[in-house]
């Protein structure tokens, strides 16, 4: 058989524990095998990160801004354990936020819906796409516990020195105070992110903010917004059949869950950390869930959700057989192959993506699958696989399509 031909490289992260061994068995068994595949490889690692100083996270990011389209495998967010673990020179930060910091994008996530792992939302037909403003809010903010009586008040100096100055509470008592903030320029590029994805993706786009209770702060989200949607994509949004739709959050809270899903949700920080929970696990897993991150220059990287799945690493260590879901992690490869194929106008890649989605997908609805889904299928008499076993029945699905 002839390999399918590439012409711009991808960008390969590679990563840590679990996921990197479902990395190279994802690789050796469904993709080298049918393409001749061309990646820059970073090693994300922990011990090359480390060895690097971190350089090769910001090479990757840097890479992506040139390529166009990335893959990344999970990896280690180093806290105190894994400095011992790893004999780390420094606590290396999450290069998740290096890159998303980089490339100031937006996470875009979805769940994978496959017969017979039913939402526990019986309406939602249609998957539900939740995105994620990464920069701000609580996220970065400044609290002080209050000791007793005081006022507190906020306080902004201009360059040019004036002064703007708000009353917060006068407090008769101890008590807590919290200062958060957010940038137009971020805000801007998290409404552009949405506005390009929604068009990419041919899907509806809500948003919603507490504008009534927060007339300053969110109601800017909601006028940047706004401001962006009628001056640059009203017209581009009405061509392509779709809307943009603003409501109150507690609003969208309500009609999500009354919804047949099929749009995007676009979320302020902490909403988006909180929904996105919440619809991943009304869908299921966190092995279910596809996710990437979008520039507002029209950078892709795609990954999987969950984490490095580090209690499998080590049963996989001592010699024990672990059954490992690897469907987020070759949908992170499939995500990003399709978009290589359509930048570069390479059709068979494409397609190749759709089979082996078709193929994954196909495997699990024949009764064949790891252990997390087993555990909450509506199937009965399903053949529980092991994580060698699982990419094994892909391929071989995988030969019937391609045949
Ligand atoms: P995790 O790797 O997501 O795993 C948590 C638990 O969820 C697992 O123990 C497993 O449950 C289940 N699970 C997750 N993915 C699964 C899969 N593919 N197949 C089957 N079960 C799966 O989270 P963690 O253990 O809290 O974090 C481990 C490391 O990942 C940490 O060092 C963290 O920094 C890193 N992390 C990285 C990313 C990223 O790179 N995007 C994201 C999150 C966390 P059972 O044990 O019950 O089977
Ligand atoms: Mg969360």
């Amino acid at each position: 058989m002839n390999k399918i031909q590439m012409q711009t490289p991808l960008v390969e992260m590679d990563g840590d524990e679990m996921t990197r061994i479902l990395w190279k068995m994802i690789k050796d068994e469904l993709l080298t095998p049918y393409i001749d595949l061309k990646t820059e490889y970073y090693d994300l690692g922990l011990e090359h990160r480390n060895e690097t100083s971190d350089q090769v996270t910001v090479d990757s990011a840097n890479a992506t801004m040139k390529y166009g389209v990335a893959v990344k495998c999970a990896t280690i967010t180093p806290n105190a354990a894994r400095m011992d673990e790893y004999d780390l020179k420094e606590m290396w930060k999450s290069p998740n936020g290096t890159i998303r910091a980089m490339l100031d994008g937006t996470v875009f996530r979805a769940p994978i819906q496959v017969k017979g792992i039913d939402p526990c939302v019986k309406n939602w037909e249609l998957p539900i796409t939740l995105a994620r403003h990464a920069y701000g809010d609580v996220y970065k903010n400044t609290e002080i516990k209050v000791p007793g009586k005081g006022t507190a008040e906020l306080v902004f100096t201009a360059e040019d020195g004036t002064v703007t100055k708000e009353t917060i509470h006068v407090f008769d008592g101890p008590g807590i105070i919290q200062g958060i903030h957010n940038t137009d320029k971020s805000i801007t590029s998290f409404a552009k992110a949405c506005f390009n994805y929604a068009l990419d993706t041919k899907q509806d786009l809500w948003f919603a903010t507490k504008d009534t209770i927060s007339k300053k702060y969110d109601h800017n989200f909601k006028d940047i917004f706004q401001e962006i949607f009628d001056a640059e994509y009203k017209e581009r949004f009405e061509k392509a059949g779709i809307e943009y739709f603003y409501t109150l959050i507690d609003d969208a809270v309500a009609r999500v869950m009354k919804a047949k899903g099929g749009f995007i949700w676009a979320c302020k920080n902490y909403d988006g950390d909180v929904m996105s929970d919440m619809v991943s696990s009304a869908c299921g897993s966190l092995a279910m869930m596809t996710s990437v991150l979008v520039s507002p220059s029209g950078v892709y990287e795609y990954e999987a959700a969950h984490g490095t799945v580090q209690r499998h690493y080590y049963k996989h260590l001592k010699g024990e057989e672990t059954s490992t879901n690897s469907v987020a992690t070759i949908f992170a490869w499939t995500g990003a192959l399709r978009k290589r194929g359509e930048l570069d106008e390479i059709p068979v890649l494409v397609d190749f993506a759709d089979k082996l989605e078709k193929a994954t997908l196909g495997t699990i609805e024949e009764g064949k699958m790891t252990k997390d889904l087993a555990l909450i299928t509506s199937m009965e008499n399903v053949t529980v696989l092991n994580s060698e076993g699982f990419i094994q029945a892909v391929k071989d699905k995988l030969e019937e399509l391609l045949a």
